[in-house]
């Protein structure tokens, strides 16, 4: 096999930007177009107007002119029509040697109005035929220059002619009329209309989608991991006798998700699945339902949050709802003391211990389970992809139940999301609450009436800031503490990440009874606290918070029904993006515009593994692409039954890749 270069540098610098074979090498696709279509000559052209001219360079190229950090070629062109301009050309000597007296080009430039003349920023050799017109531009490495790549792209291309299979099925490729895969991509390296080049984009569109799809469909066939044989039934008028004689009725979605864990418990499948809804659409009480389902069976659960704050705080809520005769609550923390950490890992290991509420101390190594069949995930979000797979490791035979307060709509779910089954609370349990947001600047003198208005009504103010250090009135929890406490001596605390967990406990406990009503904090007020009388919020640099985010922590005032106010702080730049909150309180909705600002890695935390980073998608308007590859991707599953194998990893040949043969 003839290997694609024989150069050992083009070799290094292609490797450099992931190039390791030709396929690799196509699936680089550009970063974007120029188009070298003529513009006419206007007699007045203005500044910045963007010319295409065809010329011929009249008389020799004079020597680049150097600065210190630049240079400067510069020739003058004979236009078609017999009028003259100048050409100039910054950082490109090579020019100098390349273009003759003579030479007929095409110039793409910008004309610069105060000194007449075209900033050239590309330039071709005679006249472009119109099938050549839209020409690549690639991200890359220096060194490495558009045509050398381009050129090594066709040999490419060559190479791949035999070999390459297409991964899309001609049945598929009729019924949305897309190009053949290897046609695609030629046409977006080398397009010859727009046309074609807009067909061929939404074909490797369609391409990526069906992959991905295909990749959760055998995922989620490998997942179904399947109950043990044996495993205890639950005991349901148990249950049902514990849910009687709760406080309050629960809502028609919160009855839902947990006849949807029901079935899950008691399918011969483990259970996977995902309960999102807004924050205080009754999240935690579902998941201490569920956990009360796994204790019915007669086993142990746990349940996992991101933080120690919240986790004491599920604690107590568990404890409190279950009582002195339901199933013995454990907290495990990593800052615990020798003493009673040693008591809590003896009662999960013998099995006195029912649940155990914790961080993700959890599910370290030196915790023993006498029999863990249930992991309950709160925000699992925050947890990163290892840490959630680690969680897997404790047993095959573990039901996992995640929480998320940052809802994406089903299909979208689905979609990015499928080898989960999905509950989903939409509604609240006490009607809707009552949240005023409104956008202020830094000097905006009604913030501080605010604060004054609920401190004299006798309720609570969170004060949240991004960073926490630094003197910047504008972000830094501390300096905003020192500030606050100038105005409101004696009665603002203080919580930050980087405090100890007692420190935090301390100061929440000092907010939650009123001691002190002002709480400065970064965001580890963002999960979960439940304080009911917090009235005002205000969020200092807000534009520098996720929307979702933001309205997290909106969810967490006026949870005492009565009316309550969220103050966005931010200076005329962050306004754009910020007023979505203000016209909305729909998760579903402000987590869809979340996504995409900043696209779904992110969000899901899963940006580092790369599960979900597209190159062409847009998984909020290529949604309906996305669904359709879905079904596309079941139906050949099912077709195909088991031994369903595709080319995901094509233009299969034997051997190594050519490049580096
Ligand atoms: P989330 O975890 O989704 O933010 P929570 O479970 O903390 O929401 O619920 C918010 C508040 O509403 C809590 O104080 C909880 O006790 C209360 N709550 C939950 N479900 C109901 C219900 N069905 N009826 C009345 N109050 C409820
Ligand atoms: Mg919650």
């Amino acid at each position: 096999m003839m290997p694609l270069t024989k150069s050992p540098r083009l070799r290094y610098l292609l490797e450099k930007m992931g190039v390791f074979d030709s396929l690799s090498a196509i699936e680089k696709l550009p970063r974007r177009y120029e188009d070298f279509s003529l513009t006419p000559m206007p007699s007045h052209p203005s500044d910045k107007e963007r010319l295409v001219l065809l010329g011929r360079v009249d008389g020799a190229i004079r020597r680049p002119v150097r600065f210190k950090k630049a240079s400067l070629v510069r020739f003058p062109l004979v236009l078609s029509n017999g009028g003259r301009i100048d050409v100039e050309a910054w950082n490109r000597d090579y020019l100098a040697s390349i273009l003759k007296a003579g030479d007929e080009v095409t110039v793409l430039g910008k004309w610069d109005l105060s000194r007449r003349v075209l900033s050239l920023v590309s330039v071709r050799k005679g006249k472009v035929p119109p099938q050549e017109t839209l020409k690549a531009v690639h991200s890359l490495p220096d060194g490495l220059s558009e045509a050398v790549f381009q050129k090594f792209l066709l040999r490419c291309f060559e190479d791949l002619k035999g070999p390459f299979v297409d991964p899309l099925p001609p049945s598929i490729r009729e019924k949305y009329r897309l190009l053949p895969t290897l046609d695609a991509y030629r046409e977006a390296q080398f397009p010859t209309s727009r046309e074609n080049l807009f067909k061929a984009m939404r074909s490797l569109k369609y391409l990526e989608a069906f992959l991905y799809e295909l990749l959760i469909v055998k995922r989620k066939d490998m997942d179904r991991l399947k109950r043990p044989l044996h495993e205890r039934k639950i005991d349901l008028p148990k249950f049902k006798e514990f849910v009687k004689g709760l406080p309050f009725e629960l809502t028609d979605d919160q009855k839902k998700a947990v006849n949807e864990a029901y079935k899950d418990l008691s399918s011969p499948f483990i259970m996977y699945r995902l309960l999102q809804g807004d924050v205080g659409s009754g999240k935690t009480l579902v998941s201490a339902l569920v956990l009360y389902l796994n204790y019915c069976r007669g086993y142990q659960g746990a349940l996992l949050a991101p933080t120690e704050a919240l986790a004491r705080q599920h604690f107590e809520s568990l404890s409190k709802l279950y009582g002195k005769n339901g199933p013995k609550v454990v907290l495990l923390l990593g800052g615990q003391s020798a003493d009673d950490r040693r008591e809590t890992l003896q009662e999960l290991a013998s099995g006195e211990a029912d649940i155990v509420v914790g961080t993700h101390a959890v599910f370290s190594k030196g915790v023993v389970y006498a029999a863990l069949h249930l992991a309950v995930v709160d925000e699992q979000h925050k947890f990163g992809v290892a840490q959630r797979l680690a969680l897997f490791s404790k047993g095959e035979t573990t039901d996992v139940y995640m929480m998320s307060a940052t809802p994406i709509p089903r299909s979208l779910a689905q979609a990015v999301y499928g080898d989960l089954d999905i509950s989903s609370l939409h509604s609240f349990p006490s009607g809707k609450r009552d949240v005023e947001t409104l956008l202020y600047g830094y000097h905006d003198s009604r913030t501080q009436e605010a604060v004054r208005a609920a401190l004299a009504e006798n309720r609570r103010v969170y004060v949240v800031a991004k960073e926490i250090h630094g003197s910047d009135p504008r972000r830094s929890a501390e300096e905003i503490f020192r500030r606050y406490s100038l105005l409101y001596p004696g009665k603002v605390v203080l919580a930050t990440g980087e405090m100890d967990a007692s420190e935090i406990e301390e100061a929440l406990a000092s907010f939650r009874k009123g001691k002190t009503p002002i709480l400065v904090a970064t965001q580890v007020v963002e999960v979960g606290l439940d304080v009911k009388d917090a009235g005002l919020m205000i969020v200092y640099d807000a534009s520098r918070f996720a929307l979702s985010s933001l309205h997290q922590l909106r969810g967490r005032i006026g949870r005492d029904g009565k009316k309550a106010t969220f103050v966005l702080l931010s200076d005329s730049d962050g306004a754009e993006k910020l007023s979505i909150l203000l016209k909305s309180d729909d998760g579903f909705k402000i987590s869809e515009e979340d996504l995409r600002l900043r696209g779904p890695g992110d969000m899901f935390g899963t940006k580092q593994s790369g599960d979900l980073s597209f190159a062409l998608l847009d998984p909020v308007s290529d949604l309906k692409m996305l669904s359709y590859a879905r079904a596309d991707a079941i139906a050949l599953k099912e077709k195909e039954g088991d031994d369903f194998e595709i080319a995901v990893g094509y233009a299969e040949r034997d051997g190594k890749s050519p490049l580096l043969a």
